[in-house]
């Protein structure tokens, strides 16, 4: 009787539009836990069968309320609608299943056990876009290699700040990661982590300078203090033998060596953590689940529009917190959001392929990721590498990333993705962005026009005797470089990952891919800060981070002896050293 009395009050109080969101509220979340007490059905695991008599009973019964009220069709007909979803309530809801919603699930799992929390995926496996470790570069981004983190300063000096920042955030995934194999979360962490020696390696006066002052400015921070650098051929040839072979002895060249330079696998890394939250009751993960569309309620609750890519239906759920972890899906659903903080974005994809090597002794002879430096005018992520990895116990030799254009957001998405995504709020920042990187564009037409030899020829002045019928070209994933509104230029185009959020927390997605997976640790943790501020105020929250993150609260670029401390901790859970 109470459940009808509710249902009746909830139907009437909506249609007649009388004021008071609270009571309205209130009553809803009440008759979801009566209807689930009724049923017996565990929130928030509710079962399709109860899902048809529940939606079946509450029309009905709406109708009967829209008789006895008479009033328009159309507003009860979107109650009916609204009110036999309600049954779908979970506290969280994680969309996409990549390094971001695993880390961020993993987190709140820790954080909130009894936290109800869903997880969808449009595909029919976890994990298989830019996550996937064929479809990136499994570098650990920790600024040891890749000079495009330290730029030159218009006096000539090296600026290193951000170098420091991505160095000391790869620090702290490490230190997750690692609390994740003490935990039993990572059973096999070399599945997952190797050191693979981090190289630069550059030609030509100008470069060999620029190199040699960035080894002087970085490693005289803590860091960075484990760096090497050699001008000297004959030691190149020890950390690289493939890249001195057949080079013309005459050629100025330099390098830098970082020995604690990792690969990592962050597609099994992805699915070990959600092999974790499946385990659990509060947890549910629906594969092959696409989210359609994302509307704030008049309660404040968040409603996921989401088709079931096998049977066609169409599911209504909802939640307090949406994390819109859906790679280069991401920008689509935040302009469904409608949140004014999301406004004015707009997203440019470009997909990425490699070279990969196919003759085993060739692979077996390269043990590092050299990185050189990107052509004048090309983008940051373009810059090439000889990159080793290992990915599920084979050792493989990639080379590249080339630029491709498509306009699809995802690898697996719709070549709709880029026109569908134009609105009137992000035409202008979109068109002022495209007049102002001429020099990009202009990049990716020569890019997309190469031919398999113009790529040999850009892998021949990394590896001057590579053969042509050695290497074979693989697609991998696709970044969306943000967009934005500038006041002064109209529209940026931005190479580094942003977060936006509702301002009142409920709602947070990200944007971007660099420097990406290596740093989504640090990410999270402000995800966590700025969706949950109140709860990681508490001492409750702080501990359990402690427990994760033990360097937590403090600043490893600034403390040189936590550093090392916490370096000794992660070589010996990660990678099983005695150090
Ligand atoms: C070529 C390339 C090289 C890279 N190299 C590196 C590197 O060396 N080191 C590094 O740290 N990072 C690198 N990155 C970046 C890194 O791969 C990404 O930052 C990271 O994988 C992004 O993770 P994510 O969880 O945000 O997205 P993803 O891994 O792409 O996951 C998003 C998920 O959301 C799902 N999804 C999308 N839309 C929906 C929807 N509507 N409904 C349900 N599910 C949806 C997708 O299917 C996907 O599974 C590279 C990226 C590329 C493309």
């Amino acid at each position: 009787m109470l459940y009808i009395f509710l249902e009746f009050f909830y139907v009437v109080v909506k249609v007649n539009k009388i004021d008071g969101t609270n009571v309205k509220r209130k009553a809803g979340i009440l008759s979801i836990k009566i209807k689930s007490k009724l049923t017996k059905i565990k929130h928030p695991s509710v079962k399709y069968d109860f899902e048809l008599y529940a939606k079946g009973g509450w029309i009905f019964f709406s109708l009967f309320c829209t008789f006895v009220t008479s009033k328009n069709s159309f507003c009860t007909q979107t109650t009916v609608m609204k009110i036999s979803k309600e049954a779908y309530y979970s506290d969280v809801i994680l969309i996409g299943t990549g390094i971001m919603s695993a880390t961020l699930g993993t987190f709140l799992r820790k954080l909130e056990p009894n936290w109800t929390m869903r997880i969808f995926e449009r595909m029919d496996r976890v994990a298989i876009e830019s996550s996937e470790a064929w479809n990136n570069a499994g570098t650990g981004h920790a600024a040891f290699c890749e000079l495009n983190y330290t730029p030159e300063k218009p006096d000539g000096s090296i600026s290193i700040s951000k170098a420091v920042k991505i160095a000391e955030s790869f620090e702290v995934s490490k230190e997750f990661w690692a609390s994740l194999v003490e935990q039993n979360i990572i059973q096999n962490p070399e599945n997952i982590i190797q050191h693979i020696p981090h190289i630069s390696f550059v030609w030509g006066e100008e470069d060999v300078n620029f190199l040699r002052k960035r080894y002087e400015a970085l490693s005289k921070h803590h860091l960075f203090s484990a760096m090497q650098y050699s001008e000297t051929p004959s030691v190149l040839a020890e950390w690289m033998p493939l890249i001195l072979e057949g080079r013309d002895p005459s050629e100025t060249i330099a390098g830098t060596h970082m020995a604690l330079g990792t690969d990592v696998n962050f597609g099994t890394l992805s699915r070990s953590m959600f092999q974790y939250l499946e385990h659990s009751d509060e947890v549910e993960l629906r594969l092959h689940h696409e989210v359609e569309d994302i509307k704030r309620r008049f309660d404040g609750l968040w409603e996921l529009s989401i088709k079931d890519l096998d049977s066609g239906d169409m599911h209504y759920f909802t939640t307090r917190f949406v994390f819109i972890g859906a790679g280069g899906g991401s920008l689509p659903l935040l302009e469904k959001a409608d949140i004014p903080e999301g406004h004015g974005y707009g997203g440019f994809p470009i997909s990425g392929q490699w070279l990969v090597c196919n003759k085993p002794d060739i692979i077996a002879r390269h043990h590092a990721k050299v990185y050189g430096k990107a052509k004048v005018g090309s983008p940051p992520m373009s810059v090439p590498h000889l990159d080793t990895r290992l990915i599920e116990g084979q050792q493989a030799l990639l080379f590249g990333p080339f630029a491709g254009f498509s306009t699809k957001f995802l690898k697996h998405g719709s070549y709709l993705d880029l026109p569908f995504s134009v609105k009137w709020g992000n035409i202008m920042p979109l068109v002022f962005a495209g007049v102002h990187n001429m020099p990009l564009t202009k990049y990716l037409v020569k890019q997309v026009v190469q031919s398999h030899e113009d790529r040999m020829a850009a892998l021949k002045e990394y590896f001057p005797n590579a053969k042509s019928e050695d290497w074979t070209l693989q697609q991998a994933g696709q970044r969306v470089q943000v967009i934005k509104k500038d006041e002064t230029e109209g529209g940026v185009l931005e190479f580094g990952t942003e977060v936006v959020y509702a301002k009142d927390g409920t709602l947070a997605t990200l944007l971007g891919a660099s420097p990406g997976a290596s740093t989504s640790v640090s990410i999270m943790i402000d995800v966590l800060s700025k969706c949950f501020p109140d709860e990681m105020a508490t001492t409750q929250w702080q501990k359990k981070m402690l427990k994760l993150i033990p360097s937590f609260g403090q600043s490893l670029a600034k403390d040189a002896v936590l550093c090392e401390k916490t370096r000794k901790r992660t070589e010996r859970v990660l990678f099983k050293t005695n150090k």
